[in-house]
C-alpha cells in the first residue's frame, strides 16, 4: 500500500486559510487531522471536530506518553498534532492534512522530511489589516497585535515548499488543488509505472 501524503498548511489569522481549505478537503478526499488544544472552545465549535479540547494536565500527559507528533504554545495555550491522527491513516494510503502554525510546520518537516508545506498568504499586509477590521470582532489593539504576528509568520514562509497568495479565493483554491494533485502524481512510484509500460 502506497503511503499517503502529509500536507501541512499554515497562514496568518485573517488570510482566509479556512475558506480556501473548506471545499478542498472534501473534493480531494483529504483526511483532516484534528489537533489537541488547551484553548477554550469557541461558539460554533465541537469537541472532536475542530479540536480535541483538554486541560493542561491532559495535554502534558499525552506529551509524556509520546502521543504527540509536534506541539507548541501559542497565545498561552498548547496546540499539538496527535500521532494517532497521522501515521496509521497515512499507512492506510490516506492523504492527511494538518492546519498548524509556523513553528509546528517546521518541526513536522524536520520529523517527516517528505511532508508538503503550503503557506497561504494575504495579498498584502494592508489587505490583511482591512479584512481583520471588516470582521469587526477585535479591538484596534488586538488587530495591531494580529498584524505584527502575521508579519512574523509571513517571514517564515521561505521554509515552505509553496506559497499561495489568497487575493482571489477561486485562484487560491485552484492553486492549492493543483499542488496537491501534482504531489500525488509525483509520489506515485515512477519505477512501477515504467515497468508497467514496458511489460504491457
Ligand atoms: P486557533 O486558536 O485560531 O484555532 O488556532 C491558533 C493557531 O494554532 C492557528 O495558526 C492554527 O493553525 C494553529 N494550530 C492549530 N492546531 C495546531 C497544532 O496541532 N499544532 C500547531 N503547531 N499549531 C496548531
Amino acid at each position: 500500500m502506497k503511503k499517503g501524503l502529509l500536507i501541512v498548511v499554515s497562514g496568518p489569522s485573517g488570510c482566509g486559510k479556512g475558506t480556501v481549505l473548506g471545499g478542498i478537503v472534501k473534493e480531494l478526499g483529504l483526511s483532516y487531522s484534528v489537533s489537541a488544544t488547551t484553548r477554550a472552545m469557541r461558539e460554533g465549535e465541537a469537541d472532536g471536530v475542530n479540536y480535541h479540547y483538554m486541560t493542561n494536565e491532559q495535554f502534558e500527559k499525552l506529551i509524556d506518553e509520546d502521543k504527540v507528533l509536534e506541539y507548541t504554545s501559542y497565545c498561552g495555550n498548547y496546540y499539538g498534532t496527535l500521532k494517532d491522527e497521522v501515521e496509521s491513516r497515512r499507512n492506510q494510503g490516506q492523504d492527511v492534512l494538518l492546519e498548524i502554525e509556523v513553528i509546528g510546520a517546521a518541526n513536522v518537516k524536520r520529523i517527516c522530511p517528505d511532508a508538503v508545506l503550503i503557506f497561504i498568504a494575504p495579498p498584502s499586509v494592508g489587505e490583511l489589516e482591512r479584512r481583520l477590521r471588516k470582521r469587526g470582532t477585535e479591538s484596534d489593539e488586538v488587530i495591531a497585535e494580529r498584524v505584527s504576528q502575521a508579519e512574523r509568520e509571513i517571514r517564515c514562509a521561505e521554509q515552505y515548499d509553496y506559497v499561495v497568495i489568497n487575493g482571489e479565493l477561486e485562484k487560491a483554491v485552484d492553486d492549492v488543488t493543483s499542488i496537491i494533485k501534482a504531489e500525488r502524481i509525483s509520489a506515485d512510484n515512477k519505477q512501477e509505472k515504467i515497468r508497467e509500460v514496458l511489460n504491457s
